[in-house]
Parts: structure tokens; C-alpha cells; sequence
């Protein structure tokens, strides 16, 4: 109960933080599209890889909304420019993923359920994904505290470092993941679905 209220918490501090119009789930998506917001701010969409997802639309509402306004105060604070890598991942490419890259299987990670996205910077037109490029690690650092304050979780304190990822944390994936982990893949389809 503890971890649904905590989430609760969260959800009520991002709504009083940006208001309806992001926490309230209003931003409308055109299919293939970015949120009206981050169109604005001419926020630029990697070209397509077959198989890889990097649209707002296909994300958990509630962590697109976070996840727009990290966008927005990375660019309008910081200037950065950020741009999505992977957001949605099927269960399917996550069991194709090699060990070094991730250590989750199918219906093990936030992305699954769209609760997850990697995302790196933009610089003269060029994707910035490297932490060993002082500029792109500043802006990593940036993106974690910024992260955190909408709500969500960074990727870049972990021990197997995932810098460019953030996900929410909602207790019906928790629950779903630790189904899969026990190996009801059914169940955690289901959830995946909420
Ligand atoms: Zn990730």
C-alpha cells in the first residue's frame, strides 16, 4: 500500500507542479507525432528503425506527460536538446537484446508496459549519446536531476549505468514485472495492457 500511495503522491505533485494540461493526460497526439508542446519548441523525431519505437503516442500517458515536461525544461533551462532513442519496447526485442546491453527479459523492463524511454541530445544536428563527451555527460547529469523532479526515475545512478534512461515506477507494473520474473508471461501481458 505504502508504494501506491508514494505513486498517488507523485502523480498530485506533478498536476499541482504543470497543471491540467499536462498532468491531465490533454496532449494529443497525432499518430507518428511529438505532443503540440514539444513541437513547438521544435524538438526534432530520429528518423524510423524498423522495430524501434520513438513516439510519444505509444508511451503510458501519465510518463509521456512527465517526460514532455523533462523535455521542455532541458531545452527552455538548460539548452539542451533532447530527442527519444527507444520508448516502447515489445517483449519480443527485449528477449533479442544482448546481455550488454540490458540485464531485463520480456515483460522485465518499464519499457514493456511504456513506462521507459532512452533518450540523448541533439548538438548542430548530430545525436549526442556518449558519456565521455563532457557536454553530452553534463547534459545526462542534468536530465537525471530534472528527471527526478517530475517524478521519475533516472537510469544514470544505477550500477550497470543506462544514462539516457528514465522511467515511472507505477505500482501495476511492479506488480506485473515481478510476474513475469516468476515466468506468468500471461499476466503480465494483461497488466501490460492497463
Ligand atoms: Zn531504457
Amino acid at each position: 500500500m505504502k508504494g501506491i500511495y508514494k505513486n498517488l503522491a507523485i502523480t498530485l505533485i506533478a498536476a499541482v507542479t504543470f497543471g491540467t494540461s499536462l498532468a491531465g493526460g490533454s496532449i494529443k497526439h497525432k499518430h507518428e507525432d511529438l505532443p503540440p508542446e514539444l513541437a513547438e519548441l521544435n524538438i526534432k523525431i530520429l528518423p524510423k528503425i524498423k522495430g524501434i519505437s520513438r513516439t510519444f503516442s505509444k508511451l503510458n500517458k501519465d510518463y509521456a506527460n512527465r517526460l514532455a515536461s523533462m523535455f521542455i525544461v532541458m531545452k527552455q533551462q538548460h539548452g539542451y536538446d533532447m530527442t527519444m532513442i527507444e520508448g516502447h519496447r515489445t517483449a519480443e526485442r527485449q528477449d533479442s537484446l544482448s546481455s550488454g546491453v540490458t540485464q531485463a527479459k520480456g515483460y522485465q523492463s518499464y519499457h514493456q508496459y511504456g513506462l521507459a524511454a532512452d533518450c540523448a541530445f541533439m548538438k548542430n544536428g548530430k545525436l549526442m549519446t556518449d558519456p565521455s563527451d563532457p557536454w553530452t555527460m553534463k547534459g545526462y547529469k542534468l536530465m537525471g536531476e530534472v528527471a527526478k523532479s517530475v517524478g521519475l526515475v533516472w537510469g544514470g545512478n544505477w550500477t550497470f549505468k543506462d544514462y539516457g534512461h528514465t522511467e515511472l515506477r507505477t505500482p501495476q507494473a511492479k506488480y506485473a514485472m515481478s510476474m513475469a520474473r516468476k515466468g506468468n508471461y500471461r499476466n503480465s501481458m494483461a497488466l501490460a495492457a492497463l
